[in-house]
Formats: C-alpha cells, structure tokens, sequence
C-alpha cells in the first residue's frame, strides 16, 4: 500500500517578508491579493472533517495566481506555537498564520468570537509591512466577514465565494448537530449586498444564492472549481492496482471525501449490502474502499461520525467488503481514481464536488446523488451516473450495472477524462484574473469620482 507523507512536505519555511525566495519573481507585479481563508489553512492535510476541496481551491487558485506574478498572501487562523507565522507556500504566495484567540484548533463559531482581532492583526501585519493589497478574495462566510472590516479600511474591492451555502445545508440537515446557526445564515445574507463580486461554483449555486438570500444576480459569475490535471491523469488501471496491492479481478468501489453526516456515506453502505444481496456471487470479490478520515480511535480525523460508520458496516455484515484506509496525501488518490471501477459520491448536499472532477480526469466513472454541484459536474449517462440522492436501491442499480460492464466503464471513463479538461486551473484562473481587473479598474473610476 502507499504511504501517506505529510502535506506541506514541499512548503518553503520563511519568516522573512520582504526578500523574494524564487529568484525569477517577476519584478513588476500584477497586483496584491489578500486571499483569506480564516478558518482552514490551505496546507491542512486534507480529508479530515473540515479540511477538503475549500482548501484545494484556496491552495490551486493561488499557486495559479502566483504563477501569473500576482503577489498572493493566504491568511489563516494559526492554530500551532510551532509552525511559522509565514510561509512561502509557491511562487510568489505566503500562507499568513493570524493569531486571534487561541493558538489552537477551534470551531468555525468560536472563531467567529474572534473575528475582529483578525482583521485588526492583518491590518498591522500588512502596516508593518509597508504592503497595500490591490485586492481582497474571501472564502467562506467566516472570512467575508473580515473582508468587509478589511475593505472599509483600505478601500479595496472585495470578492466572496461562500463554497457552501448555510441554507441549503439546513434543507437537508437531520439533526440540531448538522443544522448551521442564524449567526451564519444572517452574514451570508449580509455578505450577498456587501460584496463587489460573488463568484458562484456553478449556475445552480447562483440561483440558490439569488433564491435563499436574494442576492443581485448581476453580482454574482459563475466560475467553475479546478483540477490540477499533471497530477490527475489517466493511469493504467493494471499497474495502479498493482500498486496499491489490489486483486486484478475484483470489483473496486471507491469512496474519497470527508467522513461527515452530509457526504451520505450510510446510504452508500446500504447500497452496497443491497448489491451483495442481489449478487450474492459478487462478495469474495467486491471492495469499497473509504479514503478520508482516521483509522481508530487515537488517531488524527477520528470523529463520531467515523466511530458510526464503523458500527453501520458492522451492522450490515460488510466488514469483509468496506475498508476504511483513512486520509490520503493528494499525490496517491490518482492510483486510487486509475485503480477503481467506480467512484462513488452519495453526498445529501455538493456544492461541486471536486472528487468527481478528479476521478473523471483520471478515467473513471462517477456514480453520485443528484444533488448541488454534482448535477452539473457529472453528465448523467455520459460520464457516470446520477440518482437521487438518500435512495440505496436506485444506487445499488447503477452500480451493478455499471460492475457487470466493462465497456461501458471504458466508455464513460474516456467521456470524463474529454469533460475534465475543460476545467484545469490555467482556465479557472483566467476567469478569475478578469474578474480582478474589471473590479480594480471600476475600483479606480469610483475612487477618481470621489475626489
Ligand atoms: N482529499 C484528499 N485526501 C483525502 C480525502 C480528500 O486529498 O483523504 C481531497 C480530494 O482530492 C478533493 C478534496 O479533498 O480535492 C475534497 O473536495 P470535494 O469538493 O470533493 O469535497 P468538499 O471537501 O468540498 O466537501
């Protein structure tokens, strides 16, 4: 089996703000982004229960930006005494570590208490430092907040993406625990007016935004989530198995998320006992594997949520058929994606879905809820297969059919890997430059008529 190696393996330690470490960064700059993701950090080992495609996006996006000479500093809550204040994460781009409140992990409503420390430390941080930021980019309802404290003290513009929607979670919550807070929901309604742009993952996304909080469609451009597509590439199957140690002649589902109540992963257990039933020949030779989260009790990821889904296998007599592997260092899910027949994405709510646009690319089929995001990123009957979501039979269908044709396997995987290169990040990143430059230039016009 491969081994996982910590995230951040690659980042560059640096305290010192002002020397470029990469000697050709392009001496004139495009322009400052202060890129803001307060609750998560972008080098986070991804797949624990809040740490997966926000801080993909925040991490792909800004490489990208980087690359093309804009300067990007990621702002971040810091949560260890240990890890420096900045970093040089890739050309160009620094993950700043805020401190505000405890120096520590803690929950998105906690530091919600500590919000205006935040944005005061970055306000000094970016003073000491003599830097003025052209731009701000939020993420998540957390870091909007900041945004707009930082924009009334810079007159800057600021540009949100909320990756997932408080009302539309709550649509599909079943239990107080999953439900979001009105403090939530009342900032993301207040943040649709404040901000100058909102880009949205998807059409359906706007129209949620504009449906729930009544925001001004003009505001919002749709721009679609990335993949890096050098590291999710077609692989060959054979050899990926080989690999990974995984029998040529099984039947691989593959799971690859976060463990968390919203991911849907009990009705995907339930489906796969209902195909066992119906194919009781399949057994000795079907596999699902569970990638994201910890693997016991002591270990890092491990949450109740994992602790239930362990005591559901049990339950439904498929300690023989789920494996649960844990998180995954990003670099291994392609020998994963290449390795599976099909991957599965039982979600109650998407807001895109980055692990189908990864698996696709890779060549293989999807099989996911008809739900959010995964509607549009999943062509139906072309690169997998919808079904509504929370219905086990309907999944377990599709997943036979699927299982008992490899043609159609083959098919549906070379659709996916056509429909995934629309969507490197170069593209993604070409959008959001123009995005900047129309908000800088009308940012400029507004502040000349203010003279
Ligand atoms: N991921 C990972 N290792 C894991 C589990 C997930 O690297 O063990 C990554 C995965 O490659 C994807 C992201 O986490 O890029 C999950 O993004 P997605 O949009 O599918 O789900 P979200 O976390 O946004 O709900």
């Amino acid at each position: 089996m491969l081994q996982r190696t910590p995230c951040c393996d690659q980042a560059i330690y640096s305290t010192n703000f002002v020397t470029p470490l990469w000697p050709d960064e392009p001496e004139a700059r495009r322009g400052r982004i202060a890129m803001l993701s307060a609750h998560t950090c972008p080098l986070a080992m991804l797949g624990g229960r809040k740490t997966g495609g926000m801080n993909v996006y925040v991490r792909e996006l800004s490489r990208e930006l980087g690359r093309r000479g804009w300067a990007v500093d990621i702002f971040t809550h810091a949560e260890s005494l240990t890890r420096p204040i900045v970093i040089q994460m890739a050309r160009n781009v620094r993950v700043v570590h805020v401190v505000a409140g405890p120096v520590k992990h803690i929950g998105r409503y906690e530091l919600y208490r500590y919000l205006p420390e935040f944005a005061k430390n970055i306000l000094d941080f970016a003073d000491s430092e003599g830097i003025a930021y052209n731009l701000i980019h939020s993420h998540y309802w957390l870091s909007g907040l900041v945004a707009q404290r930082l924009r009334e003290a810079w007159g800057i513009p600021f540009v949100q993406m909320f990756h997932t929607l408080g009302a539309l979670k709550n649509q599909v919550a079943e239990t107080d625990a999953d439900r979001e807070r009105a403090v939530r929901i009342e900032s993301e309604a207040r943040l649709m007016h404040l901000a100058d742009s909102i880009v949205a993952a998807t059409p359906l996304d706007k129209h949620h935004m504009v449906e729930h909080y009544r925001a001004n469609p003009a505001k919002i451009r749709v721009i679609p989530c990335g993949v890096n597509l050098k590291l999710f590439r077609p692989l060959s199957r054979t050899e990926a198995r080989r690999e990974l140690g995984l029998r040529a002649d099984h039947h691989v589902l593959l799971y690859v998320g976060r463990i968390e109540p919203l991911k849907g992963l009990d009705t995907l257990f339930h489906a796969v006992a209902r195909l066992m039933a119906r194919r009781p020949e399949w057994r000795a030779r079907t596999e699902l594997i569970v990638v994201g989260g910890g693997t016991a009790p002591s270990a890092e990821g491990w949450t109740e949520e994992m602790a239930r889904l362990r005591h559901l296998r049990h339950q439904l007599g498929l300690h023989d058929v789920v494996i649960f592997l844990g998180a995954q260092d990003q670099e291994t899910l392609p020998y994963f994606y290449a390795a599976a027949d099909a991957v599965v994405m039982p979600s109650h709510y998407e807001s895109f879905g980055l692990v189908a646009l990864e698996a696709m690319a890779c060549g293989t089929p999807v099989v996911a809820s008809r739900v959010g995001g995964l509607t549009h990123t999943v062509v139906d009957g072309v690169t997998g297969f919808l079904v509504p979501p929370k219905s086990p039979n309907a999944l377990a269908s599709r997943l036979e059919r699927l299982l008992e044709d490899a043609a159609l396997r083959r098919r549906m995987g070379q659709n996916g890997i056509r429909r995934a290169r629309q969507f490197g990040w170069p593209a993604v990143a070409d959008r959001v430059e123009r995005l900047y430059r129309r908000l800088q230039s009308q940012n400029v016009v507004l502040q000349e008529s203010s003279l």
